[in-house]
């Protein structure tokens, strides 16, 4: 099949039943242990065959942002997935040159795919809010159903009247994910400031992240794990804290 020359699951083969496939799309700038934990509550919760996690090639809404190289962002994906049987990580957007909308995206999934394979796109809930005014928008509620992680406390009113007020027959599922309060931004803040990353995303990340020295990171003639933290790597690491 097509599909494994390009990292994606293959399924479909049993023609007798359907496969559901979930599609963690994020900036996974850097992946962390709350996309981790949303998507293994999303298999869970679903009854997920398998979760292809696809860091967004060339955002959307991101454009003239500051983001990390698709290599980087993949790379990293890579690492935090290995060691998961039903999570596999794809280069499938970050190959694609251009802006890279969702619509494109899960039509070039449909076209892989045989018609028992169903399509899950698991994102946040702030995206999801969004999605009414995303590119052929009418195409992503055709093609899929939409999984909207949140945060404990986070206020879906503004999602929920958006697909409401849609003229496009969306089919959202909400799943709140605790583990969500640790978010990208908040890890390359610490980066920055270098604080530990430890628990916050899979060490084998935190390395990858002093390796390249992303957000800020310094590297150490040693790397990142000859400290005491497993995270530090630069010289001035004074007072000890995490
Ligand atoms: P974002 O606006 O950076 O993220 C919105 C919120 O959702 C953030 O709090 C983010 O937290 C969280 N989040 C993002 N992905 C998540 C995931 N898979 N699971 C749980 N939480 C997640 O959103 P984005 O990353 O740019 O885009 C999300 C997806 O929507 C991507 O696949 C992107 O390609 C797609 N998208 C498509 C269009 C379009 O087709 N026009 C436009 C916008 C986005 P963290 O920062 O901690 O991840």
């Amino acid at each position: 099949m097509e599909m494994q020359r390009i990292d994606l699951p293959a399924l479909g083969e049993d023609t007798d039943r359907t496969y559901r496939l979930g599609i963690m799309g994020g900036t996974f700038d850097p992946i962390h242990n709350g996309h981790l934990v949303c998507a293994e509550c999303a298999f869970d919760a679903l009854d997920l065959d398998m979760v292809v996690f696809m860091p967004a090639g060339s955002p959307a809404f991101k454009q003239g942002k500051q983001v990390s190289t698709g290599e980087d962002r993949y790379a990293m994906t890579l690492l935090a997935t290995s060691d998961n049987p039903h999570f596999v990580a794809t280069r499938f957007e970050v190959d694609r040159p251009g802006v890279t909308y969702t619509a494109d995206t899960l039509q070039l999934l449909r076209d892989l795919y045989p018609d028992n394979v169903e399509f899950f796109f698991i994102t946040g809930a702030d995206a999801i809010a969004d999605v009414v005014a995303w590119r052929n928008a009418d195409r992503v509620a055709a093609l899929a159903h939409l999984v909207g992680a949140t945060r404990p406390g986070y206020d879906l009113g503004r999602a929920e009247s958006a697909i409401e007020s849609s003229p496009y027959d969306f089919d959202v599922t909400y799943l709140e994910v605790p583990a969500l309060s640790i978010s990208s931004s908040y890890l390359r803040e610490r980066v920055r400031e270098g604080k530990s990353l430890r628990y916050l995303t899979p060490d084998p990340v935190t390395g990858y992240i002093h390796k390249h020295q992303l957000y800020g990171a310094r590297a150490s003639r040693y790397g990142a794990s000859n400290d005491r933290y497993g995270i530090r790597s630069g010289e001035g690491h004074k007072d000890g804290q995490a």
